[in-house]
């Protein structure tokens, strides 16, 4: 409703202020004019300004904001590519992208043991292990966004030989980055080694790295494709894609080697765009988070309906379209009375009084409730109070 307080919804639906957001934006369009390397803007950001800056001014805006945050200062900008420098994949050929594995489905549906299972039995009948070299990868990365390191476990022909291969891959790096640089020194590794067979697979968890060289979309991974692209030369390559965290032996190997490489000298300061925006976006979005202890994007209320939501969010605050609110803030109606005469129509009033629900009540609820479970209980206390709400009729 329109005299809801704004800061109460943005606070229960986790959306950061206005201002917050807008610091966001300032931060990311900084970060990008930083990056494009003709842009007449770049070096008034970058260098410092001999005179005077006006308050408002967007440089000057950048720079009070940056001081905030060192570690976009000490980033080392990487410029955004204008051009596609290599063809993201070669006439010459290109690995083969399998972005599941049959029978495993979408996330939480299935059991660790039951995804392991599936998992294993489809590495066994596709690529065993006589004729395929197995390579697992995998990125870490600290909070997602910081210290990043890249594991590479290979497994060689007949399951003798193996290798385990860790390194840093940037002080201010994503998980993204992790994963695709584990990918490529893999690659660039297998390139160098003799193998008895020339088929390849590669095993990784990272499902949007794959799906970005797929759909040869992301211009940030053409050194990892045109090192794919050179593998494909001589050997046959596959991209297979693995769920994470369960237990499967390869990739377990390769997360434990990628979490010693995050904690190895990290002298890689540089960050593409993409990057910077993540950083921005998470380190924006932290802050937000350490203001709000109680924000829980999954406590019972973010389990309702979006229509549960609505109405419990409107009995929470009381700016609703029962009469009380509507009289009294907005002289709608004749009274505040509700239309059974015998009290001022609120949340309370509806809920625990009202002797026109009295049926309906008890009928949902056996036994006496307080007005405080029923709108900050459990995900079934909740759904009750929307039920009621709504089968007493009463508009909301
Ligand atoms: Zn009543």
């Amino acid at each position: 409703m329109r005299s809801t307080p704004i800061q109460e919804l943005e606070n229960i639906m986790g959306l950061e202020p206005m201002e917050d957001r807008r610091d966001t934006k300032l931060l990311t369009q900084a970060a990008k004019f930083k990056r494009l390397p003709t842009h007449p803007i770049k070096d008034r950001l970058c260098q410092p300004t001999k005179g005077r800056l006006k308050r408002g001014s967007f440089i000057h805006q950048t720079r009070v904001l940056e001081r905030r945050h060192q570690d976009i200062l000490d980033q080392q900008p990487k410029d955004i590519p204008q051009y596609l420098e290599n063809p993201s994949w070669s006439d010459e050929g290109r690995p083969q992208i399998r972005r599941s594995i049959p029978g495993v489905g979408k996330k939480n549906c299935q059991s660790c043991a039951e995804l392991k299972s599936l998992t294993i039995e489809h590495i066994h009948n596709s690529y065993p292990q006589r004729q395929w070299t197995h390579v697992y990868t995998d990125g870490s990365a600290d909070q997602a966004v910081r210290s990043s390191g890249a594991g590479i476990y290979i497994k060689y022909p007949g399951g003798r030989e193996e290798e385990h291969i860790s390194l840093a891959t940037g002080l201010y790096s994503t998980n993204f980055k992790a994963e695709a640089v584990a990918l490529q020194t893999g690659a660039a590794h297998i390139e160098h080694s003799p193998l008895s067979s020339n088929n390849v697979v590669f095993f990784s968890d990272a499902k949007s790295v794959l799906q970005a060289l797929d759909t040869a979309r992301d211009k940030e991974l053409n050194d990892l494709s045109s090192a794919l692209t050179s593998l494909c030369r001589a050997h046959t390559v596959v991209l297979q894609w693995v769920p994470s965290h369960c237990n499967i032996l390869g990739n377990e190997a390769a997360d434990t080697l990628a979490k010693e490489g995050t904690t190895k000298d990290q002298n890689d300061r540089s960050t593409t765009f993409k990057e910077a925006k993540t950083i921005i976006k998470a380190k924006q979005h932290k802050k937000w988070l350490q203001q709000q202890p109680h924000y829980n994007k999954n406590d019972a209320f973010h389990l309702l309906t979006r229509s549960e939501q609505v109405l419990i969010f409107r009995l929470w605050t009381g700016h609703n379209r029962m009469n009380h609110h509507l009289f009294t803030k907005f002289r709608i109606g004749q009274s505040d009375q509700c239309p059974c005469q015998t009290g001022s129509m609120t949340t309370e009033h509806l809920l625990q009084t009202c002797p026109l629900h009295d049926g309906l009540r008890s009928q949902i609820w056996a036994e006496a409730t307080t007005v405080q479970g029923k709108l900050y209980g459990s995900l079934d206390d909740l759904q009750r109070t929307a039920t009621f709400a709504r089968r007493a009729g009463v508009s909301i």
